[in-house]
């Protein structure tokens, strides 16, 4: 069966996942949340005491890690840790640094390529990441490099932790929004960067409504 694949991807708090998953729902394709797998590997590792930037700690911790993503009627994707619903947890911010650091080691990725190709393969989908164009589905029938400059994604998350009662200092999650775009973007295993043949959408100056119809109009001109 020939599924169609969308890839969206770009720096952290760009929007990826709220316009990915609204996309999705209104092309009715399956929203793959790869930060997601990757922050459930990063909580696993501080639940351990391993230290998440010590790559073969990590690398010798991946068989005992038993990661399996759920898709509800509603879309929301709940991700499970050896059988524990950890979907809140994992959006901690401390794990959101553990994500970024685990995501560098080559191993780590390689262990998590098939389950995310394997989706593709499966469902029509939109999956956002940092490596989507360029590493998992290089061949997807769209991309999309969804970005907004550092300061309105770091007012973005302020009002997302707000929302969900762990406020947080705007300068602290500028701080670690920059540290997270330095290390994904400088890391030798599959840094964040625009492949090619994506375009380029920048939401810096768009509300939610105008970013979902920039995306979808995107998208539709492709597929
Ligand atoms: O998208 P989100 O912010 O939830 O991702 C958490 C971290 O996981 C990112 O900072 C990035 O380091 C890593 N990641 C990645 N490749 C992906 C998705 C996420 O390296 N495809």
């Amino acid at each position: 069966m020939n599924t169609i694949s969308i890839a969206i991807d770009g720096p952290s708090g760009a929007g990826k996942s709220t316009l990915a998953r609204a996309a999705a729902s209104e092309l009715g394709y399956l929203y793959v949340d790869t930060g997601a797998i990757y922050r459930t590997i990063g909580y696993y590792v501080l639940q351990k005491g391993i230290d998440p930037t010590d790559s073969l700690a990590v690398s010798n911790a991946l068989p005992d890690i038993h990661v399996e993503l759920e898709h509800g009627a509603d879309g929301l994707q709940r991700m499970r840790l050896s059988g524990a619903d950890v979907t809140a947890q994992i959006r901690l911010p401390e794990v959101s640094l553990a994500a970024s650091a685990v995501s560098a080691h080559p191993q780590v990725r390689s262990f998590l390529l098939e389950m995310q190709r394997q989706l593709a393969r499966a469902h029509d989908v939109i999956m956002d990441g940092r490596d989507i164009g360029t590493v998992v589905l290089p061949k997807a029938d769209v991309k999309v490099f969804l970005t907004a400059s550092d300061q309105a994604r770091a007012r973005r998350r302020c009002l997302e932790l707000e929302q969900r009662g762990t406020p947080e200092p705007f300068e602290k999650v500028l701080r670690e929004i920059q540290e997270r775009d330095w290390n994904d973007t400088h890391r030798a295993a599959a840094p964040l960067r625009q492949a090619e043949d994506a375009v380029l959408l920048d939401t810096t100056r768009l509300d939610f409504r105008q970013s979902l119809k920039a995306l979808l109009k995107i998208i539709k001109e492709r597929v």
